[in-house]
């Protein structure tokens, strides 16, 4: 199974990887965290990409290709893998696209976890941690016991400005790949609403099967919806 996994922050994206990791065996390849463990580790591709993440800005192709497709060339990718947060760009989707067809290889699927922004700001937003334990709390849905509520802290980008501004960024990511995806491959979309467990479990429970040729494919189960691209399909059954 080779799988792109996108989604806006506070997706659940994170968590879900977990479980696919666990379903299919295969691991889970962030180059956000790649980036951010090279520049911990002060690495020369660290040094170097630091300054444009600090700014807030994507990390050149040039050392961005190099690293994914030196971590995909690795032995334990080779029953597949789920890539997350990369590609970022169109560019990249295309420098993917060719990298696997020179190993006559292809994306299975490419999948995308949807959320309305209203709750991507209110789970965002609503988000604090606790100093002492660490534990993350949701002043809504996981609120707090009172013992902790008055030492809790928010992270400076959970702030409403912040959070707009990274889904800002992140649809317009979003929407250079998918779109590119649409013609190339295939898209799976998931509601984001549901539990992870809910969706997970028929996600898993059913068989990737590739179909050629197919328009639109909604999936027996309802709240999954698989579209594709020119001749590659894919349907859960
Ligand atoms: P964020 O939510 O800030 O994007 P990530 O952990 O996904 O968090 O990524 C951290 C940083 O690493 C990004 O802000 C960006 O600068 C860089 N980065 C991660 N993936 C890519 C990529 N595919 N292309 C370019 N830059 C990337």
């Amino acid at each position: 199974m080779r799988m792109v996994l996108i989604g806006p922050p506070g997706s659940g994206k994170g968590t879900q990887a977990v479980r696919l990791v666990e379903r299919f065996k295969i691991p889970h390849i962030s180059t956000g965290e790649m980036l951010q463990a090279a520049v911990a580790e002060r690495t020369e591709l660290g040094k170097k990409a630091g300054a444009f993440m600090r700014s807030g800005h994507l990390v050149p192709e040039g050392l961005v290709l190099p690293m994914a497709f030196e971590r995909l060339s690795t032995p334990d990718c080779r029953p597949g893998f789920i890539l997350d947060g990369f590609p970022r760009t169109q560019p990249q989707a295309e420098e993917l696209n060719a990298e696997l067809k020179r190993q006559n290889l292809a994306l299975d699927v490419v999948l995308v976890i949807e959320l309305p922004d209203e709750l991507i700001l209110e789970r965002n937003t609503g988000r604090r941690s606790d100093p002492v334990t660490g534990a993350i709390h949701q002043l809504k849905f996981k609120p707090p016991p009172s013992s902790v509520a008055g030492r809790l802290v928010q992270r400076q980008d959970d702030t409403t400005e912040a959070v707009a501004a990274r889904l800002a960024r992140y649809h317009a990511e979003a929407d250079s790949i998918t779109s590119f995806y649409l013609k190339e491959c295939i898209l799976l979309r998931v509601d984001g609403k549901l539990g992870f467990e809910e969706y997970l479990a028929d996600f898993c429970g059913c068989n990737l099967l590739k179909i050629q040729g197919m328009e639109k494919v909604v999936s027996p189960v309802a709240h999954v919806t698989l579209v594709h691209g020119a001749g590659r399909a894919a349907i859960y059954n």
